[in-house]
């Protein structure tokens, strides 16, 4: 999870928002588990606009939304507040195992958690990771909720991780041997720039390069 800028709400949604929540809270009247229709909240050119915000990335997981598509997510579960169904600061991008495997607000409500759109959070000041494991930081409440809740440390990523991780290593090592061949310690630009990349927002499980980048000068 990194900071997630969101950009001004789409047409769509400031146009029809305020009919579409009309008529979903009609029907909801009626039926109590009535769920907004997924083709409103979830239209094209919204999750679109999500997706441009996160570089086509999960907001919970940072995993790229390539070949799996975006689930619009309700970051306040609609159960517990309906009137914001269409509301635009309440709609996030999740991959479909974040949005289905999340725990209920109930049982750990988001306040308790970090929040990618918290323009005031530094998220590498509560999640760190050992190796391809996620993990919360010393003395941060809201690292471990957020593991929990999203389930962070679901096997699934863990391999996902390794997986990039193993990216890195081998550049690093590559690094290194024209360090020894060339008889020097710094880095050139070009090396620093290829390192660079794995910690920049659009790239896959960015936080976990920049906790191990950051003992790494560059
Ligand atoms: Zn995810």
């Amino acid at each position: 999870m990194i900071l997630i800028t969101r950009l001004p709400e789409p047409a769509i949604l400031a146009e029809k928002k305020d009919t579409w929540l009309q008529s979903y809270l009609k029907k909801r009247a009626k039926k109590p588990n009535q769920r907004p229709p997924s083709n409103q909240y979830g239209h094209r050119e919204i999750r679109e606009t999500l997706e441009s915000m996160s570089f086509h990335k999960c907001f919970y997981c940072e995993r790229k939304l390539i070949e799996t598509k975006g689930e619009v997510d309700h970051y306040i579960e609609v159960t517990e507040e309906p009137a914001l169904a269409f509301e635009w600061k309440n709609l996030y991008l999740s991959c479909p195992d974040c949005n289905r495997r999340k725990l209920s607000n109930a049982t750990i409500p988001v306040s308790d958690c970090l929040d990618p759109c918290d323009q005031s959070v530094t998220h590498a000041d509560h999640l760190t990771f050992d190796s391809e494991y996620i993990r919360p930081k010393a003395g941060s409440t809201k690292g471990p909720k957020t593991i929990q809740k999203y389930k962070l440390d679901r096997p699934e990523l863990n391999y996902l991780r390794l997986k990039h991780l193993q990216r890195f290593h081998e550049l690093l090592l590559k690094i290194r041997d024209r360090q020894i061949r060339d008889g020097r310690k710094t880095l050139t630009n070009s090396e620093k720039e290829s390192l660079v990349c794995f910690k920049e927002a659009d790239y896959t499980f960015s936080l976990m390069f920049r906790v191990y980048l950051s003992g790494i000068e560059v």
